[in-house]
């Protein structure tokens, strides 16, 4: 598969806030990003067309020949619906997909965003060292993206990887999802100020509850020494289940360096079968551009420039 400078492929990341584009070529140079709101709370026309004015201005005539999307939720082309978008209700009900895909003039590849950033990470920092690796986001929820070896593992229904729902505890804490004892129950951006907040009647962002504990506060310590515990055994669940050779962590939760320090002693100590593993938990590389670089990617793989 030789890279290609002459072909074009563009890459959409659809959140509930913004839309984000991206101009690439076929050796995956980025040749422009840009940003834009999303707008779905004014319907489906509406984002449509912020959609379709953001890919214009970014292809800047470029003769960009597929296109691929990341979204939140699970893409369901049969229902046309994303699945397990609660935080935004138009990408929940049947034909935007559609609509969008009526009017790009380009094939459309549609996949979960977090398996968009697993696989810009996976070429950015993992691509001929592991072949078998996770990408975690934890932000405002947990959600993971896996590639297995060297494939991106979507599932049937594209719903593997939902680590976030993986329970660590059927006692524990209540998730959104309606189960106890879920990752993102403990670990998401929201969780984790919610679980100092009980000890301490304030609310702090996890940035702030780690700065706490810098600073020799008791109730961060405790907050983020069950938290590195907790992480730690729902990722030696992961690697005893899919023989993972690294886990990469992103978003806004994965800045906290305690995590890398911490969490691989207990993930590696409690890893069934083969003895001896050091499996590394690597910090995401490419920040808020993994997501809509990824889905350039599938762009790339629909036109043949690239393999996973
Ligand atoms: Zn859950």
């Amino acid at each position: 598969m030789r890279p290609d400078r002459s072909r074009f492929a563009l890459g959409l990341d659809l959140g509930g806030t913004k839309v984000e584009a991206c101009l690439v070529d076929g050796s995956r140079r980025v040749l422009a990003r840009k940003r834009r709101p999303s707008e779905p709370g004014l319907g489906r026309e509406r984002v449509v067309a912020n959609v379709l004015e953001l890919v214009a201005e970014t292809a800047g005539g470029a003769p960009f020949e597929a296109v691929g999307m990341g979204a939140p939720g699970t893409y369901s082309a049969a229902a046309d619906i994303m699945y397990g978008a609660p935080h935004t209700p138009l990408y929940e009900k049947p034909g935007l997909v559609s609509l969008l895909r009526s009017r790009l003039g380009a094939p459309l590849v549609v996949e979960n965003d977090a398996n968009c950033l697993a696989l810009a990470e996976f070429f950015a920092q993992c691509h001929g060292r592991y072949s078998t690796v996770m990408a975690v986001i934890l932000g405002t929820g947990m959600g993971s993206g896996l590639i297995l070896g060297n494939r991106l593992h979507r599932g049937p229904n594209g719903n593997a990887g939902e680590i976030g729902h993986v329970s660590i505890d059927i006692d524990g804490r209540p998730c959104e999802c309606g189960r106890r004892g879920c990752g993102e129950a403990y670990l998401s951006g929201p969780s984790l100020g919610r679980r100092y907040a009980e000890r301490t009647g304030e609310t702090l962002a996890p940035d702030r509850v780690f700065e706490r504990f810098r600073a020799g506060d008791a109730d961060a310590r405790a907050v983020l020494d069950e938290s590195c515990r907790i992480m730690g055994e729902l990722f030696a669940n992961c690697v005893n289940a899919f023989d993972l050779e690294a886990i990469v962590l992103g978003g806004g939760v994965s800045n906290i360096p305690l995590w890398y320090e911490r969490v691989p002693p207990v993930m590696n100590k409690a890893l069934f079968g083969v003895p001896g593993r050091d499996i590394p938990v690597l910090k995401a590389v490419l920040g808020d551009s993994a997501g809509v670089l990824g889905a350039a990617y599938l762009a790339l793989r629909e036109m043949r420039l690239m393999q996973f």
